[in-house]
């Protein structure tokens, strides 16, 4: 018996392996499906997705055959990943004075045929085989080696994919924990922020009240500025609270938007009043959402529908969807001043706004509130619009598949 070389770059041919996290997984159907094949197709007793380990060989599929490794000194495998290129076919092992005294073919389970295609990483190094072994000499085909190679690539390519899929899901949940990680720190910043902002509250009203001069007027502008920036700095610190509590109880329920919109335009009757606003809507859905953050959206959507208009403009708002198969879409149309399409990304970020208080009022949270909370609802967020021209048409979508 020969005992098979090392093949060149050995330690990164088994870094290579390793990076597929295979070795030692349980056993899989797609794999299994595959060697079921190649026996068939061969007429083989046996067919294995063999990987070549440090030591060992390592079988992911073992078609015909209870063992799960062999030791490498045994192995075929072994010998065929020196040839990459090349399929080792051994007609009858017993001729072959690299196996004849092979314990795998005096004993159990008797490897007198083999044929083994390399498996060749995307890195280009060989890890394993798909082979075939029967206990008796065989022959294949020149279409039975072509179907095997097919197989072969097959094997490799449902390794990569699943090499991929790993790497998406590893990438996925280290992005998971750094979002609860910020959340973390936005709520315990917001919360002991609110303390010190408490202290200087009080100090001012103690101070105001000490040194209150009714004719001085500068005096008094300084403090009503004081006054205005420390409410101001308030609700923005208690809409971040809100904002790192959004999705935190994932109580979906079957909503009426139709009613929900009209809740809403009972809510803002004053505002529609005094613009004169407009508000139409198409036939509304019933939909399954989270009710007070849904309700928000659409609120807040609404309110910047009728605020960001020209002066003197009467505001007309209308709000419609669509069915897709897998989302409901609405839409919330305006007759606004419009969005610049360069800004139209940044206007979901947390306390970005396009105009000075002085022009439109506001702190900048409206949007990223929206935003997250259809992310929530597995959906996205977007704008259509042009400054000047007609309006801004907001999207956004919510899935089908969220469940009560
Ligand atoms: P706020 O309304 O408090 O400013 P938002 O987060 O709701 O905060 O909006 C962010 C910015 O996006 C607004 O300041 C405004 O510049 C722009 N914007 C939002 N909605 C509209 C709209 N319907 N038309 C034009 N600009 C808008």
């Amino acid at each position: 018996m020969k005992l098979p070389k090392i093949p060149k770059n050995e330690n990164d041919r088994l870094e290579d392996l390793k990076s597929y996290s295979i070795l030692d997984t349980l056993s899989e159907k797609d794999y299994d499906d595959l060697t079921a094949i190649a026996s068939e197709i061969c007429n083989t007793s046996i067919s294995l997705v063999s990987l070549i380990d440090d030591k060992r060989q390592w079988f992911k599929s073992h078609h015909g055959l209870s063992a799960e490794e062999t030791p490498k000194a045994y192995a075929f495998c072994a010998h065929a990943i020196n040839n990459p290129n090349e399929i080792l076919i051994v007609p009858d092992s017993r001729k072959d004075e690299r196996f004849h005294d092979n314990p795998l073919v005096t004993g159990d389970p008797r490897v007198i045929f083999y044929a083994g295609v390399p498996l060749i990483s995307k890195n280009g190094y060989p890890l394993g085989t798909l082979c075939v072994i029967d206990d008796k000499p065989k022959v294949l085909t020149k279409n039975q080696l072509k179907s095997l190679t097919a197989l072969a690539n097959q094997v490799m390519r449902l390794m990569e994919l699943r090499k991929q899929t790993k790497l998406l899901d590893d990438a996925l949940s280290r992005l998971k924990e750094k979002n609860e990680d910020l959340e973390k720190f936005a709520f315990i910043a917001s919360h002991d922020l609110n303390e010190p902002l408490r202290t200087v509250d009080s100090f001012v009203e103690i101070i105001k009240e000490e040194y209150h001069n009714p004719k001085d007027t500068n005096l008094n502008t300084y403090f009503s500025f004081i006054h205005n920036a420390l409410t101001r700095m308030r609700t923005m610190i208690d809409s971040l609270l809100d904002y790192s509590r959004l999705g935190k109880s994932k109580t979906y329920a079957l909503i009426n938007i139709q009613k929900l919109i009209t809740d809403i335009k009972i809510d803002l009757t004053e505002c529609i009043t005094v613009s004169s606003a407009v508000i139409q809507q198409t036939e509304l859905p019933n939909i399954i959402c989270h009710p007070s953050e849904i309700r928000q959206v659409f609120h807040n959507l609404i309110i910047n529908g009728m605020k960001f208009q020209k002066p003197n403009a009467i505001p007309e708002i209308s709000i419609s969807y669509e069915n897709t198969p897998t989302h409901w879409q609405f839409c919330i149309a305006d007759n606004g001043i419009g969005i610049s399409p360069n800004k139209q990304k940044e206007i979901f970020e947390m306390f970005t706004r396009l105009h000075p208080t002085s022009k439109y009022d506001g702190l900048g949270i409206g949007l990223a509130f929206c935003k997250k909370i259809i992310e929530i609802h597995n959906g996205n967020i977007w704008v259509e619009s042009l400054p000047d021209k007609k309006g801004s048409k907001f999207y956004f979508t919510i899935s089908k598949h969220l469940t009560i």
